[in-house]
């Protein structure tokens, strides 16, 4: 059989390689860490570094096609893989995603509106920053996630101070929106121009870090969910993309559509299409890697996931200690899912729930009892 090759061992990857394996390819994964959540789960395992030759040569070696969990992998390396073997999603439309300045761009040349923003790549774009864009959020161009890299900045003095801690490497200053609802699209694009998407999800974040994820989103209204599934295609089509894309919106609480960024990949919000959809959005991954067609997911049960971050793992006394999963297991229609981390640490993804109901209504009530049976807020 084929095996299909993915840069990065996290557990985007780990989640990938589950559903390769369901339907009958083997898997590689390149990943420096040996302990790493895909590395564990995968049939073949490289461990090198993404800018390792030697490594790249051996991912290209056992793999028929190549794709990436991890959106930071250097494009070059997909480059180079691409000269031998099929890579989905392009180097060329990855390094678009790993650098905020040129996504805003892209998404301003497709029409799609984003926040108001300045490129800060020297002291002179920092003092012709306009008035306007303050209140605003300081984010590193490239490299940042899970709210890292960025500072929140009310004035000139603030922006200023914060580029410094930054060591004034390349960053985006955006306007700090009054932002009503967050909500993003995960969709599939083949190599035909084929594109299907996941029902839109409707996301809270705490401290910058996803938290919870509701699907059907209950706040947003349809035509609003058309037109961020519009913006979405077309943002994908003008990069000709080839894969699994994700573009995270906002909505305004005066009701406009804003793009906040894009991942090059099977996102967290997407995790709940495993349990919930027909189709997840690994499968989908799997399916434009190896050619074969798209079909538009279908939400047989409305569903929340949980985040479960690496605080679970403490007690208030700071002590290591396994979350009460017994008691969250001992509600129905929970799906739980750990991704085999050793090393639980405040703020780290550890691993995910997604509660299944036959209602919006009661999927939320059961997931509200479990986040009370772990001690996570409310929502
Ligand atoms: P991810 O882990 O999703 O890649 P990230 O570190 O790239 O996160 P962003 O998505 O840019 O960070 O921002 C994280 C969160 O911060 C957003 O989901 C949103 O809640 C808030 N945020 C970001 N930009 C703005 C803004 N311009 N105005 C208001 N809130 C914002
Ligand atoms: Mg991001
Ligand atoms: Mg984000």
């Amino acid at each position: 059989g084929a095996t299909l090759g993915v840069m990065g061992g996290g557990q985007l990857g780990r989640m990938f390689v589950h559903a390769a394996q369901a339907m009958g390819y083997a898997t590689a994964v390149l990943e420096a860490d040996a302990a790493s959540p895909a590395g564990q789960a995968s049939q073949h395992q490289v461990l090198a570094a993404y800018t390792d030759a030697q490594g790249l040569a051996q991912l290209a070696d056992l793999s028929t096609a190549i794709t990436t969990e991890f959106e930071n992998v250097p494009a070059q390396a997909l480059q180079t893989l691409a000269a031998q073997r099929f890579v989905a999603p392009a180097a060329a439309a990855v390094a678009v995603c790993q650098d905020r300045a040129a996504e805003k761009a892209h998404f301003q040349s497709c029409g799609v509106p984003c926040a108001p923003y300045a490129v800060i790549e020297s002291a002179e774009q920092l003092a012709a920053v306009a008035d306007e864009l303050l209140p605003g959020i300081l984010k590193t161009a490239r490299l940042g996630y899970d709210g890292k890299g960025q500072a929140r900045v009310r004035n000139r003095d603030e922006l200023a101070a914060a580029w410094a801690a930054m060591k004034q490497a390349p960053c985006v200053l955006e306007k700090l929106l009054p932002l009503h609802r967050e909500i993003s699209v995960v969709l599939a694009r083949g190599i035909d121009g084929a594109c299907v998407e996941l029902p839109v999800q409707q996301n809270l974040h705490r401290d910058g870090i996803l938290a919870v994820t509701q699907v059907p989103a209950p706040d947003v209204p349809e035509a609003l969910q058309r037109q961020a599934v519009d913006c979405a295609r077309s943002v994908a089509a003008s990069l000709q993309y080839v894969g699994v894309l994700c573009v995270e919106f906002f909505v305004l609480a005066d009701g406009r559509l804003v793009a906040n960024e894009m991942a090059p990949r099977p996102h967290n919000s997407g995790h709940y299409s495993i349990d919930a959809c027909d189709v997840s959005q690994f499968e989908l991954q799997v399916r434009t890697m190896a050619g074969l067609p798209l079909v538009s997911p279908r939400l047989h049960s409305p569903s929340v996931m949980l985040n479960l971050l690496g605080d679970l793992w403490f007690d208030a006394q700071g002590h290591e200690r396994d979350p009460a999963w017994a008691g969250v297991l001992a509600l129905p229609g929970v799906h739980l899912h750990l991704y085999g981390k050793a090393d639980p640490r405040r703020g780290r993804k550890m691993g995910h729930l997604t509660v299944t109901a036959a209602s919006a209504a009661q999927a939320r009530a059961t997931a509200l009892q479990a986040a009370d049976v772990l001690g996570l807020p409310a929502f």
